[in-house]
């Protein structure tokens, strides 16, 4: 209040001072006509009605008729008017001056308004923005209110669902049960924005199904932008739970379709050690056998029951990482005694490789030691699954920049460049390959998931015909 005062009391003033400049500068020092006089005051209440208004304008308009009037028209000095001319030049002058200032008064509202209307543009523009940011309906609804608290500068703000009867807020006030139950009431019977004292009710509608409402504290908006802010809220509300059920539906379409995958790989791989089995046992029933076939067949059933065990675990592993049911235990573990360690399970590859360990001992990560154990069996039983018996299998480590690089490599069959990222997806074979080692196409998947439950990335290099090197990267312990 005491600065519009002020700046009223600033605005007469300078006001006066450009009236009686002007009428002192041409009765003093330049004799004009008084049509020039005319002009002159005529463009000051102009300028004074474009910058301050109305009010402004016709006020001084009356003081500079009177001025012009009383030192400019004769009988000079006098309010008295002796030509009808100039009676008629006066009129003249107070309506001109009236009119204009009429003019730039709209002219100054309607750009006032043309603004308005483009900080509101504007303001809906933000909030249609930063609601297609969120993609699920959960995070969009207990951030909305803070987001439109931003954008509008309101003081409170509150989203009122009526579904579930929830209620967010951002902004310091709180919200009495009365205030609460009335917000119930009005969601379902408003249909247009409503003020109700310092606030605006906007009402969240879907189509003609009422879903909530929006109570701004103070916003800087029109009732009509709230309108639409409204209806971009439910459009965004709407947006995010389809998002969300499409998703769900590609998740379980996706589930299905591993499921039937894993059961088609699963029971094709199951059955070739099942034939060799039950090709055995049936021998060995059949027939009175030397001590040393039967001692082989009995082998065979050994050897294929362990790789049926192999398959089945396998394929545990593969459903409980998939649906995330896998708790991790991580502990900082020595590479070389983990490494070691599964060199021990991995018995039957030192039979048939030289395998050649070069890790440092001061070099630890933190794992689930029982599950990095099978991610790294997985490579060493692939480097020997696919290398000619006798060629070396090399694993090394080394520690940079706080990340562990853990190394198997292979002089094997090498894995060609279109085929080294399919080889990580689950089931994938290799074509060319299919018939020499035993497999079911789930070991690097596995792998996969295991090194990234730990943070960690798992890469190759490989040269067909010259070997493989996969290698690990952990963060270190
Ligand atoms: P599996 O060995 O049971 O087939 P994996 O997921 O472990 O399944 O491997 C997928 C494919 O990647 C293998 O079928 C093979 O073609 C290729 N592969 C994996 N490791 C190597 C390797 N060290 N050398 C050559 N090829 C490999």
């Amino acid at each position: 209040m005491n600065s519009r005062l002020t700046l009223a009391i600033v605005r007469w003033s300078l006001a006066t001072v450009a009236l009686a400049g002007i009428v002192l500068v041409y009765k003093r020092w330049l004799h004009v006509n008084p049509t020039t006089v005319a002009l002159s005051l005529l463009l000051l209440v102009l300028v004074v009605a474009a910058y301050w208004g109305l009010r402004y304008a016709i006020i001084l308009s009356i003081a500079a008729a009177a001025c012009y009037n009383f030192f400019f028209l004769p009988p000079f000095d006098t309010f008295t008017i002796a030509d009808t001319q100039n009676w008629l030049a006066l009129l003249s002058f107070i309506a001109t001056s009236i009119v204009a200032s009429r003019l730039s008064q709209r002219a100054r509202e309607e750009a006032d308004e043309a603004k308005a209307r483009q900080a509101e543009l504007d303001i809906l523009f933000r909030l249609s923005r930063e609601l297609l940011q969120s993609e699920s309906a959960g995070a969009l609804q207990s951030s909305l209110a803070t987001k439109v608290l931003g954008i509008t500068s309101a003081e409170a703000g509150y989203l009122y669902l009526l579904e579930g009867n929830r209620l967010y807020q951002a902004g310091n006030s709180s919200i009495s049960e009365r205030e609460l139950s009335h917000f119930e009431q009005v969601a379902t019977t408003l249909t247009t924005t409503q003020a109700e004292g310092e606030r605006l009710l906007i009402p969240i509608r879907s189509g003609a199904r009422p879903r909530g409402l929006l109570a701004l504290s103070l916003p800087h908006i029109s009732t009509s932008t709230a309108d639409a802010m409204g209806g971009l809220v439910s459009l965004a509300l709407d947006r995010a739970q389809a998002l969300e059920t499409v998703a769900r539906g590609e998740a379980a379409k996706e589930s299905d379709r591993l499921r039937t995958l894993m059961v088609d790989s699963i029971t094709h791989e199951l059955r070739t050690p099942l034939t060799s089995i039950k090709g055995a046992a049936t021998t060995l029933l059949s027939a009175n056998l030397p001590r040393e076939d039967s001692l082989e067949l009995l082998r065979i059933i050994d050897e294929e029951t362990d790789r049926l065990n192999h398959l089945i675990s396998e394929a545990v592993d593969m459903s409980q990482l998939d649906a995330q049911q896998v708790k991790m235990h991580l502990q900082p573990r020595s590479v070389s005694h983990l490494v070691e360690d599964a060199i021990e399970t991995t018995a039957w590859i030192r039979r048939e490789h030289p395998v050649e360990v070069d890790i440092p001992d001061s070099i630890a990560v933190r794992v689930d030691a029982t599950f990095f154990e099978k991610a790294l069996c997985n490579l060493l039983e692939n480097a020997a699954k696919y290398s000619q018996p006798g060629r070396p299998i090399t694993i090394s480590a080394e520690r940079r920049n706080q990340e562990v690089f853990i190394s198997v490599a292979d002089q094997g069959t090498g894995i060609d460049p279109s085929e080294q990222s399919l080889i990580f997806e689950r089931f994938y074979r290799s074509p060319h390959r299919l018939g020499a080692a035993s497999g079911s196409g789930m070991g690097l998947a596995i792998s996969r998931a295991i090194i990234q439950a730990h943070d960690g990335q798992i890469s190759l290099t490989s040269q067909p015909g010259r070997g493989s090197v996969f290698t690990l990267l952990l963060p270190e312990a």
